[in-house]
């Protein structure tokens, strides 16, 4: 009873108090919702003690599982020596350390580590130091002034990241507050020389007022985990190169092994200028990013104070000791315990479970980029009929995979799935049939 009264009070001062991220609040205030109290492994329990597998890996950052020894330990390790100190005019250890890991794990070239602490604060980090690079490169380029973007990008939810943004629901109502970009327009349907014709154009056009191109490597995440034709983002590179344009990677979603290699741009041999990273750099644990920079870009921002050439930019938490012991330590262990290695096969299982879900007439495309998925939900794929956004299908299905003790979250009507890198083998096969299950039962 003592139990069943705490649960409700968790919920009670969560509907009265908490106003919660990109959540429609009126629909939150009339259902009954879950508050999670622990985690292990690959699995969520509630406030009643009831199991879920978490299929996003809590948005898209738990690697290595919840509550991971290791993780754990240095976490409580470095609460010994200090929890914070500040990194604007001081060093701290953890950060010092981590910093020389990432620039020895990083794509060549990525010499140079600011930090910061969430994805969207990494980015603007990024178009900003590419705002100013061009103005203070030693012989500077002011019209350089501009950035290309992907269209159906998504960078985060700060003002400078959300103009980098082209997703009309989340974005549209901001548009009087952005800065305009130029939006490359990408047909996935197409091969990659054909949407590289499309881009050489802006390029071409465009590239004496362009100061960098930010994307997302490989797959679009947020847009509807869109996957890039083959060598799209090598020709991306390369016409960056040859126009003079820096190329800001935001691998906040795609790296740390999600699509099956530390780093998507591996995958196709490329080093940005700027590489940003976030979500799963801490295993999941506390939030920390960073933004990586080339040696010619940093020289930029070098001179006689008197010369304004510093950076002016910093946030309280930015390098936070914390943070980046657990960040150092969840890298550590991907080494150790080989975890990219052995997510190989559990790529291919995951492949394997996923076509049993292609003979339900309601499953449109199926997208899978290493760990990253995305399933469309559609009327009916024979007869070509999408569902109307309104009936929130996507949202549905994602609810009802809950009972089958299953926690996902849709972007529309695309069902995502991104669990944990360390899931078993038998946690995947449960996770996709759940989802099948819940499209049988929920899709008209
Ligand atoms: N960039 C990408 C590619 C993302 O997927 C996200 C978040 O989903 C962000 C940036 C923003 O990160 P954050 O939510 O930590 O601000």
């Amino acid at each position: 009873m003592a139990e069943q009264n705490y649960a409700s009070k968790l919920e009670r001062y969560d509907k009265q108090n908490i106003w919660h991220p990109f959540t429609p609040m009126r629909e939150w205030l009339d259902h009954d919702q879950l508050v999670i109290i622990r985690g292990d492994g690959d699995y969520l329990y509630d406030q009643h003690g009831r199991r879920y597998i978490d299929g996003v890996s809590s948005l898209w950052v738990t690697t290595l599982g919840h509550r991971h020894p290791a993780l754990n330990r240095a976490i409580v390790r470095q609460l010994d020596k200090i929890a914070h100190s500040t990194l604007l005019g001081l060093g701290n250890e953890p950060a010092a350390l981590l910093a020389g890991e990432l620039v020895r794990i990083a794509p060549r070239g990525l010499t140079k580590v600011f930090y910061s602490d969430n994805g969207s604060t990494a980015v603007e980090a990024a178009l900003k130091i590419a705002f100013q690079y061009w103005r203070q490169k030693t012989k500077p380029v002011m019209s350089k002034t501009k950035f290309i973007t992907l269209a159906n990008s998504y960078h985060g939810d700060t003002v400078g990241s959300v103009s980098a943004g082209n997703i009309e629901l989340f974005h549209k109502t901001y548009k009087p507050l952005l800065f305009k970009t130029l939006a490359l327009p990408l047909d996935y349907d197409r091969d990659a020389s054909y949407n590289l014709r499309a881009a050489a154009n802006v390029f071409r056009r465009h590239h004496r007022h362009v100061a960098a191109l930010v994307m997302e490597p490989l797959v679009q995440g947020a847009g509807g985990m869109l996957v890039h034709p083959p060598g799209y983002l090598r020709g991306i590179a390369r016409l960056c190169r040859k126009y003079g344009v820096l190329l800001i990677l935001d691998e906040v979603a795609t790296g740390f092994g999600r699509t099956g290699s530390l780093f998507a741009c591996e995958q196709e041999g490329v080093s940005p200028d700027l590489l940003v990273l976030a979500k799963g750099i801490t295993g999941g644990y506390l939030p920390l990013a960073a933004t990586l920079a080339t040696r010619r870009v940093y020289d930029a921002f070098l001179g006689d104070p008197k010369q304004n050439r510093t950076f002016f930019h910093g946030h309280t938490y930015s390098g936070n000791p914390l943070a980046c012991a657990v960040a150092l330590e969840n890298l550590r262990q991907l080494r150790k315990r080989r975890v990219l290695q052995k997510l190989r096969p559990k790529i291919r299982l995951f492949q394997s479970w996923l076509s049993t879900l292609s003979s339900s007439d309601h499953v449109g495309q199926i997208r899978q980029k290493g760990f990253m998925v995305g399933i469309d939900l559609v009327k009916s794929r024979r007869r070509g009929q999408l569902y109307p956004p309104d009936l929130r299908v996507g949202a549905r299905v994602s609810q009802a995979c809950r009972p089958l003790g299953l926690i996902i979250r849709p972007l529309g009507n695309t069902l995502v799935l991104m669990p944990p890198l360390t899931i078993s083998n038998k946690n995947i096969g449960k996770m996709v049939s759940s989802v099948g299950q819940a499209i049988a039962n929920h899709c008209l």
